[in-house]
């Protein structure tokens, strides 16, 4: 069973997990071998190889566990947290724990070993989108949960264990320290202006158009004024909302279509790129804020993590959003 135990100087949590009992040298050589059809737990006719499904959009007349789907969602085999049990919170002298409860699910987003479903359809990418909103609603009735972070890890150096198109997500008893820090400085601007920090950013982009990358109906692609890494992008819906889970048909294709092009470019310009990207929206507790606005962020892992970033929490970026901006338009 894993274990929740929250900083006592930052408050901030972290998932201790003993379940793999990890020895010294496990971490000697972290090579995960390509995987293979063949061996592909995610393929389409390997459906034993994995934990029962949870959920998938398949063929009408297709049983649970066998062919016929389009997307599945499995938990993970390894789980940060488990599902089972009681959350037990409890204090340990000046230390605050609790059990590491929690959901942690694999969205296999095509039947076929297809190593990124951007190369797709549309259509594809845009029942991914709605598997997310249906995992997120259906575990908002789970009341041990406060958040979902759905994500993406493309790629070994982004943490991926396997080559088949997937996301993930992992429900948490509590809100994680990035999303309140996210929601403390929206509200802190909402308080002094009366306005989403968000709205207005949104705003000033398209006002400016140094930093914006492309605008459809519904949302918008860009930049961020101060981003951490090179070619990092963000995807806002243009309604101010802030809940993910309220997202409307006629977005959901907008979106689909945006992502597609956000990763198509960042593909041409570095083929062999890996990234994350990971949707923030409202806690399961309070979806409706008139000062948060849900997006997704987009991760390229070009650049490593180093000293100076973990010790001050300062990142340094090469390329400026400004260039950025330029590449990625080029390669529409
Ligand atoms: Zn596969
Ligand atoms: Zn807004
Ligand atoms: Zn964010």
């Amino acid at each position: 069973m894993a274990e929740l135990r929250k900083d006592p100087v930052i408050g901030r949590w972290v998932i201790v997990s003993t379940e793999r009992g990890r020895r010294p040298s496990d971490f000697a050589d972290e090579q995960v071998p390509t995987t293979e059809a063949v061996t592909c737990p995610f393929c389409e006719g390997n459906e034993t190889m994995t934990p029962p499904e949870i959920y998938a959009c398949r063929k009408d007349g297709t049983k649970p566990n066998t062919p016929g789907w389009q997307i599945r969602v499995i938990p993970n085999k390894y789980p940060a947290l488990g599902i089972e049990g009681e959350l037990h919170k409890r204090g340990q002298g000046i230390y605050d724990m609790m059990n590491g409860i929690g959901a942690h699910e694999v969205i296999v987003e095509t039947p076929h070993h297809i190593e990124d479903v951007f190369s797709l359809e549309e259509r594809v990418i845009e029942e991914v989108i709605w598997v997310y909103r249906e995992r997120m609603k259906d575990l908002m009735k789970d009341p041990r949960f406060e958040y979902v972070l759905v994500f993406k890890n493309k790629g070994k150096a982004a943490g991926a264990s396997l080559d088949h198109s997937h996301s993930q997500l992992i429900a948490t008893p509590i809100v994680p320290k990035r999303v309140e820090e996210e929601l403390e400085g929206s509200r802190n601007y909402f308080n002094f202006k009366k306005r989403c920090v968000f709205c207005d950013i949104i705003q000033q982009e398209l006002d400016l158009k140094q930093r914006l990358l492309w605008v459809t109906e519904h949302f918008v692609s860009l930049c961020p004024f101060a981003s951490r890494f090179p070619y990092e992008m963000s995807i806002l819906p243009r309604r101010h909302c802030s809940d993910f889970k309220e997202i409307e048909e006629h977005e959901v294709r907008d979106l689909a279509a945006l992502l597609k092009k956000c990763i198509g470019a960042l593909t041409r310009i570095i083929p062999s790129i890996t990234y994350n990207y990971i949707i923030h929206t409202s806690p399961y507790s309070y979806p409706h804020l008139d000062y948060y606005h849900w997006h997704l962020e987009i991760i390229p892992r070009l650049t490593k993590v180093a000293g100076f970033e973990w010790g001050t929490g300062f990142y340094i970026n090469h390329v400026a959003p400004e260039e950025a901006v330029k590449h990625l338009r080029q390669m529409e």
